[in-house]
């Protein structure tokens, strides 16, 4: 096996640079759900707290224990997939901010910080349209009162007031900063004191100063790779951080061989549809195999030849253009890349 994930830390420390520029006054938290967009946690959360990154999006509690492990103490790590008892108290033992998207959690959060004689750090989220999880409009009232009275009680202490938004449509946007806005006022007429409210992610805390608040959660972006619409990347400056190669392995007449398939997580409706990099230029993506992929020849090209198939490079294409080729994310497309391929310095 011969494919790689070369992960280029200079661009993602240039591309932190840009993005905490960009949304200052208000801070960035780095978002490392899927291994760091595939990325590799362990490969780039050194860099981002060289890069002095106080704020790590662990989503559930198993990365947030690994990033509490790399980075010690020192940084608040927020996780909000928290499915069970047991996962909450790992989180208060861990000191993880806690997102907390229903009166329930808020009880078992309680509960365990209570059990541990200590105080869970809460992010209450208000549903603000997506309806996927949060608490709903017409129960918050009922839940920032309760959470106040936990306050009192000494078992939270609610840290934060967020929500998450689609990032589709400035008029749907919109509507959810108006719901957000109204339920900021609401916990603060309970007594509530957040220090922190955070909405936006890559698209609106790039594009829309009235989405950044106090802290806006960057995933995507830091990576350099571009939700479908919304700014590109490439426009604000940002450059993608993985390149992934792979060698030739045959050359027939009109096809090479190279040494990626699906099974190292190549979408097949690549195939026909995106270009690949080659020392002659881009070529068309021909065929995607289980375990190797056929490409337009070029004169001269050899086995041991190395192919990009997506970096940032010229003349190659980005993560994001495959993704638009098949009409996804480009997330979707460095999420899926084999977590057994190996990740290099670039
Ligand atoms: C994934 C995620 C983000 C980051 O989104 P990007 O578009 O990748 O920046 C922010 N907040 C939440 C809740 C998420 O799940």
């Amino acid at each position: 096996m011969t494919a790689q994930l070369h992960v280029d830390l200079g661009a993602f420390g240039e591309n932190l640079r840009v993005l905490r520029d960009r949304v200052a006054p208000a801070e960035l938290m780095l978002v490392v759900k899927n291994d760091a967009y595939g990325h590799g946690v362990e490969r780039v959360l050194p860099r981002a707290l060289e890069e002095g990154v106080t704020w790590v999006g662990a989503f559930d509690v198993a990365t947030g224990r690994r990033v509490r492990r790399l980075a010690g103490e020192a940084i608040r790590v927020f996780v909000w997939m928290l499915p069970d008892p047991d996962d909450v108290a790992e989180a208060i033992d861990l000191q993880l901010d806690l997102g907390v998207g229903d009166a329930e959690l808020l009880e078992d959060a309680a509960a365990a910080a209570r059990r541990a004689g200590t105080t869970a750090r809460v992010h209450l989220k208000i549903d603000s349209g997506l309806r996927r999880n949060g608490i709903r409009p017409e129960e918050w009232e009922a839940v920032v009162r309760r959470a106040r009275a936990l306050e009192k009680e000494g078992a939270i202490r609610v840290i934060g007031v967020w929500s998450h938004i689609a990032e589709a449509s400035d008029a749907d946007d919109d509507d959810a900063r108006a719901i957000f806005d109204l339920a900021l006022t609401q916990a603060r007429d309970a007594g509530l004191t957040p220090t922190v409210t955070h909405l936006a992610a890559s698209s609106a805390a790039s594009a829309r100063a009235e989405f950044r608040y106090d802290l806006v959660r960057i995933g995507a972006f830091a990576y350099g790779v571009a939700p479908a619409g919304g700014p590109s990347a490439l426009d604000l400056g940002l450059r993608p951080i993985g390149t992934l190669t792979a060698t030739v392995t045959a050359v027939e007449n009109e096809r090479v061989h190279v040494d990626a398939g699906f099974l190292h997580g190549l979408p097949t409706a690549l195939a026909g549809a995106a270009d690949v990099g080659t020392p002659a230029g881009r070529r068309p993506l021909l065929a995607v195999e289980a375990l190797q992929s056929l490409v337009g020849s070029w004169g001269g090209a050899a086995s041991g030849d190395t192919v990009v198939l997506y970096g940032g490079g010229v003349d190659e294409p980005t993560a994001t253009e495959w993704a638009e080729a098949i009409g996804t994310i480009g997330e979707e497309i460095v999420t899926r890349i084999s977590p057994r391929l190996p990740r290099t310095p670039a």
